[in-house]
């Protein structure tokens, strides 16, 4: 039997949106990771599984050779920073956008602008690229709470329809980037199980054109 590949992957959008590239590929999962707990997933092939992680830690995973192939946003990847991995492919999927919002009316601040996210290597490098100081606060989720009380003038985060930003009267103010899902491969990997992975790359490609 050939060696096991794994391939990491997070629940939710990427999850869903990943199944039918996937079973392009001829992979399809044995257990739906929104029901089960398992956190390595049986597929159809013996020697194919799946891992279930967060969005943040897929990049880490595939890295360090854990997982030999993972889907991860380029949000993620961007802050991640991409060491010891490969991006061959943009999967087109879980598009969205990395911005700087904030409050439409926001007066500028006297001293540096605070700036909320949960990207914050990103957000250095995006106000120092324009040679602007701010202070980066580090948060986990509901960014867009920050700019309401007080504890930051501007959020950096992941914007799809803006409903979210709209909701809490926070606007978009700064397109960082645009953002899709990436196929992701380890580099030892990708010389190791070249064969089996450029098959699954070459047949996940032809399933985004499609
Ligand atoms: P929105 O449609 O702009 O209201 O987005 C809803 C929420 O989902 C926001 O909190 C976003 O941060 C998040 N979000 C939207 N699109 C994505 C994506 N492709 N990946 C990760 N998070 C997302």
């Amino acid at each position: 039997m050939a060696a096991l590949l794994t391939i990491a992957l997070s629940k939710g959008r990427i999850f869903q949106e990943t199944l039918p590239l996937l079973a392009a590929a001829g992979i399809v999962p044995a257990d739906d990771p929104e029901t089960s707990r398992k956190l390595i997933l049986d597929t159809n092939q013996p020697d194919v599984k799946l891992v279930i992680i967060r969005a943040t830690d897929v990049p880490t995973y595939v890295q360090y050779g854990a997982a030999d192939v993972g889907v991860a946003g380029k949000d993620v990847l961007l802050e991640h920073g991409g060491e010891g991995l490969y991006e061959p492919l943009d999967l087109q999927i879980a598009k969205c956008r990395l911005m700087v919002a904030g409050r439409p009316d926001q007066p500028p601040r006297q001293s540096r602008s605070r700036i909320a996210t949960k990207y914050v290597n990103v957000t250095r490098q995006w106000f120092a690229d324009q040679g602007r100081q701010v202070e980066v606060i580090k948060l986990y989720g509901s960014m867009e709470l920050a700019p309401l009380v007080g504890l930051a003038d501007y959020i950096v985060d992941v914007v799809d329809t803006g409903n979210t930003l709209k909701a809490n009267g926070l606007a978009p103010l700064e397109h960082i980037a645009d953002i899709s899902s990436r196929l992701i491969i380890n580099k030892a990997a990708m010389k190791m199980k070249h064969t089996r992975i450029k098959a699954i790359m070459e047949r996940m490609a032809a399933a985004v054109g499609a």
